[in-house]
């Protein structure tokens, strides 16, 4: 337990005092020490990636093959450090997951899936050691204050994971909260719970923040962080102004833990543990991230390409960190929208920020809503407003209509047909909120835009 509790304030204290650089430049240099020596131990210690890096010099890293969540599943054994196998991870964490009574550990290692359609989930394996730094870090970025002060955190995840439950003590405590009970027990718990740390995914914050609204909820955090799902402007904007609070984010998914906000709200990566190479997407700031974590061993993610979309902040953080800042996390590569060109046969790339703002601008009144492509030239939109709106709602839906079709001319582009339909909340542990998402494929000549 000492040992446990020992490392997690390892890595808090690490992160939060020790790791500092006078310029760009000493950080840079740091961190490329860093990914030679990690890079070094993988190679001995993984058939997959010594294999694949066979006859490249390990100072050339930045130019090693790239793997993907294909790649990475289809090598799985071959690729972890730990001699877990497929299959058997996969049958463990998928009856972990149906009953949730227990946390799924092979050999002292903890399995985990990620969310995603049954045919594309990731399996992912992380160590003890890797855990406790892993829950020294979250901390360091998202906590309030000292680690030594008193905090009650509540974590709403989609299932139990000793990954998050590692961190308790007097002074500091964790409740977890299942994604899939009711919400209605999710507000009684905390009411009374009451705790001052709110980590959840935006489209839980927007269920608790109409709860609140409503009157049902009285518990008010006094920070709240954002996880598991892109954080829409939209959801931001309704949240922060029902709890009068500035949304904090955690950008993390199962390949790592990526990017945390600063005191500012800016994102920044969290470029002490992952060095990140972009791969431009439009040739100004949007881009595709390519991982080097350099701190997981036991599933090693080297030159992995994230289906994500980032945009990079143009001006400095006033903050002043040396980490890159992140204007925008858009979302998977999978919904940017794809309209056929007005002359050409080629489809268009529409980014997801852009029909973002333009339902945010033609309907300021919306507190939610849900665009799908369903077809090249076929879109779905449904709006959510807090009041009563049905006298008014024709006009709105129609001035909706009309701003997106402008903004798909401007992109010359077809003008699709938009479908309004009924908005649906969906019941959170279900599956991912995802505001914008296309839900046919294009052919992949397409998808490297
Ligand atoms: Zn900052």
């Amino acid at each position: 337990m000492l040992n446990r509790k020992a490392t997690v304030l390892w890595h808090y204290f690490l992160d939060r005092y020790l790791h500092r650089w006078a310029n760009r430049r000493a950080f840079e240099e740091w961190q490329e020490a860093k990914v030679i020596a990690h890079l070094q131990l993988i190679r001995e210690s993984s058939a997959f990636y010594q294999e694949l890096w066979n006859g490249l010099t390990t100072s050339k890293w930045r130019e090693f093959p790239i793997i993907d969540k294909q790649i990475m599943m289809d090598h799985f054994d071959s690729l972890n450090t730990v001699g877990i196998r497929k299959e058997e991870a996969f049958t463990l964490a998928l009856k972990a997951e149906s009953t949730r009574d227990f946390t799924p550990q092979l050999n002292g290692i903890t399995i985990g899936l990620s969310s995603g359609t049954s045919g594309n989930r990731g399996l992912f394996v992380v160590s003890p050691q890797e855990q406790y730094a892993w829950a020294g870090r979250v901390l360091s970025k998202v906590l309030p204050g000292s680690l030594l002060a008193s905090h009650r955190i509540a974590f709403f995840l989609r299932a139990n994971s000793n990954l998050y439950g590692s961190v308790s003590g007097t002074r500091l405590r964790f409740e977890f909260f299942d994604l899939i009970e009711p919400m209605q027990q999710h507000i009684y718990r905390l009411n009374t719970y009451l705790p001052n740390l709110w980590i959840a995914p935006p489209s839980v914050l927007h269920l608790l923040a109409d709860a609140y609204r409503q009157g049902k909820l009285i518990a008010k955090p006094q920070r709240m962080v954002s996880v598991a799902e892109v954080l829409d402007p939209l959801d931001r904007q309704y949240i922060e102004s029902v709890f009068q609070l500035p949304i904090h984010q955690v950008y993390q998914c199962t390949e790592g833990f990526l990017a945390a906000t600063c005191a500012h709200g800016t994102l920044h990566l969290n470029e002490d543990m992952v060095a990140f190479q972009k791969e431009s997407v439009d040739g100004e700031h949007r881009f595709v991230p390519i991982l080097t974590d350099f701190t997981r061993f036991a599933q090693p993610i080297i030159r992995y390409r994230l289906n994500d979309l980032l945009v990079e902040r143009s001006r400095p953080c006033p903050c002043g960190s040396l980490m890159t800042g992140i204007e925008v996390v858009e979302g998977r590569c999978d919904d940017l929208f794809y309209l056929p060109h007005a002359v050409h046969q080629e489809l268009v790339p529409v980014f997801p920020d852009l029909i973002t703002r333009t339902i945010m601008g033609a309907a300021p009144t919306a507190v939610a809503y849900h665009i799908v492509q369903l077809a090249p030239d076929r879109i779905e939109l449904s709006l959510e407003f807090a009041v009563d709106t049905s006298t008014t709602m024709d006009f709105i839906y129609s001035t909706v209509q009309l701003a997106l079709e402008t903004l798909f001319i401007r992109m010359n582009c077809k003008k699709p047909n938009i479908l309004m339909t009924p908005y649906e909340t969906i019941v959170p542990g279900t599956r991912k909120l995802r505001r914008v998402e296309r839900r046919f494929s294009i052919e992949s000549s397409h998808s490297n835009l």
